[in-house]
């Protein structure tokens, strides 16, 4: 289709492979990730925000910092055992030492005791003292974290934005997983069928039934939810995780009212994101919200929508008449023998209109015509209210029905950046970045099942995660500036806001 800015798909045998390969520079050993997080200074500002121990509890000997440390190792090592077991270690041990004296100070690393906590100290600093504040320490991170990506170089304040083609650094990438619960059991009693006698077995109290890849084939799936957010540019381990939330319903839905939440909370803290690329749980009434928050929603079209009428055009002697096909209009145009079919019309600009509360989108249609093109403007993304400002009839000159007023769910069959499209193609592979988040997540568990019993303790789980992530990626960026030797954010045009400005 020519002029059209979103270009037409490419068939899939023409696109390109997205196998991801890792650099050598990307390639991290177990020994280097510990050290990583050792070293990773957002660690040492969040164990600030914790109690003392002997307010809690806790023997006084270690400070809440040898716990948080000691927790971050935990999806590192794949489990407490494992993580108790390295820090006890001579070697890392030291390493702690000299770690926290260089980041916290002498006088701290000279209180540290010569030994670390054993695994049953640290499931009771878990329990009396890093449970309780996980909401706090949740809260702290996501400050942190947006700083690491805005130094990062990710979500760059002012930077060109080209809103049919936005940057990969430009756009936030989300998605839920489900881990499965640390046990199989669903009641905490059985009867053995062989013996009759009654069996005891240890239930997570957080897990229930969820179904994934909601929309095709529901896969049932029994754990925790958790969704993420994160950004990157190129690069596997400079990945920077926004945020996480717990999905507490069973239901689709549940999960996309979540990540809307999320999103439209961390675009106010990253002027430079332009949008969010999702998966198909993201429905109308969700892209909704996020356009009028002056976000791209970048993602499949759900597989109920069908086409529809839109309006018929008449211009003079002619009249278009104009569909809803694919997340975008297009044509209805009579063949010979009777039938018809949906021609895409080309779109030359996604316009995008900031508001004082909300935003407004439009496609800017060229269509297509003998007698010469007719330019026409479409609001798409947004399914208007009568509590929006009324648009007046261009004719007529009265107020306009709005799309919920005339049954027209807008915000569902007319899409920003329409799926059949090559921009389409190039943007929502990023998101199987998320899948990534989740592929590593999985690796970070022993057996692959969860490692805490109920919701407090997998909180701690779930936060030493992404801190153990974004402390490798803080890594891999300060050794890209040292081995590049330029300032932080250079080779992204203007030179981001750092921590601290
Ligand atoms: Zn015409």
């Amino acid at each position: 289709m020519p002029d059209d800015i979103f270009g037409d798909p490419l068939p899939p045998e023409q696109r390109p492979a997205r196998k991801r390969q890792l650099t050598d520079r990307d390639q991290r050993t177990r020994l280097q990730r510990i050290e990583d997080c050792l070293d990773y200074p957002m660690i040492y500002e969040l164990a600030e925000h914790l109690p003392a121990p002997h307010q809690v509890g806790c023997p006084p000997q270690y400070p809440p910092l040898v716990y948080l440390l000691l927790a971050s190792l935990m999806p590192v090592t794949g489990s407490k055992r494992s993580a108790a077991a390295h820090l006890s270690s001579d070697l890392l041990w030291r390493r702690l030492h000299t770690a926290v004296r260089r980041h916290a100070g002498r006088l701290a690393a000279a209180r540290l005791p010569d030994t670390a906590p054993s695994r049953g100290q640290y499931l009771y600093a878990e329990h009396h003292l890093l449970a309780p504040a996980t909401d706090l320490l949740t809260d702290v991170f996501e400050h942190h974290a947006v700083r690491q990506a805005l130094a990062q170089g990710l979500f760059p304040p002012t930077a060109v934005r080209t809103w049919a083609r936005p940057q990969r650094r430009q756009l936030i990438v989300g998605d839920a997983t489900v881990p499965k619960a640390p046990s199989k059991a669903e009641h905490p009693t059985t009867l053995d069928p062989a013996t009759g006698r009654l069996l005891r077995h240890r239930v997570d109290p957080a897990a229930r039934l969820y179904y994934e890849n909601g929309e095709t084939r529901p896969r049932p799936a029994r754990g925790t939810k958790w969704f993420f957010a994160s950004g990157r540019d190129d690069g596997y381990w400079r990945r920077v995780i926004l945020t996480y939330a717990h999905v507490a319903g069973g239901a689709y839905e549940d999960e996309a009212a979540v990540a809307v939440r999320s999103f439209t909370t961390l675009a106010t803290r990253l002027p430079g994101c332009m949008g969010v690329v999702y998966d198909g749980a993201l429905r109308g009434v969700h892209r909704d919200t996020l356009a009028r928050a002056g976000l791209l929603a970048i993602n499949k079209q759900h597989g109920s929508v069908r086409p529809m009428a839109y309006e018929l055009l008449r211009f003079g002697a002619c009249r278009h008449d104009l569909w809803c096909d694919q997340g975008r209009i297009a044509e209805r145009l009579l063949l010979d023998d009777g039938t018809s079919v949906l021609r895409p019309v080309p779109v030359t600009r996604l316009e995008h209109r900031p508001g004082r509360t909300r935003s407004r989108w439009y496609h800017l249609l060229d269509i297509p015509c003998r007698r010469g093109n007719h330019p026409h403007r479409v609001p798409v993304a947004i399914t208007t209210t009568p509590a929006d400002r009324a648009v007046r009839d261009t004719v007529t000159g009265r107020r306009a029905r709005s799309d919920t007023e005339r049954g027209f769910h807008r915000a569902e069959h007319l899409q920003q950046i329409p799926e059949p499209t090559l921009a389409h193609q190039h943007l929502y592979p990023w998101r199987a970045d998320s899948e990534s988040v989740h592929n590593q997540f999985d690796q970070s568990l022993w057996n692959q099942r969860m490692i805490s019993y109920g919701l407090d303790r997998q909180k701690v789980f779930v936060l030493a995660f992404a801190l153990a992530h974004n402390a490798t990626s803080h890594r891999i960026f300060q050794n890209d500036r040292i081995h590049s030797r330029v300032p932080s954010g250079a080779g992204h045009g203007p030179a981001p806001a750092g921590p601290g400005t």
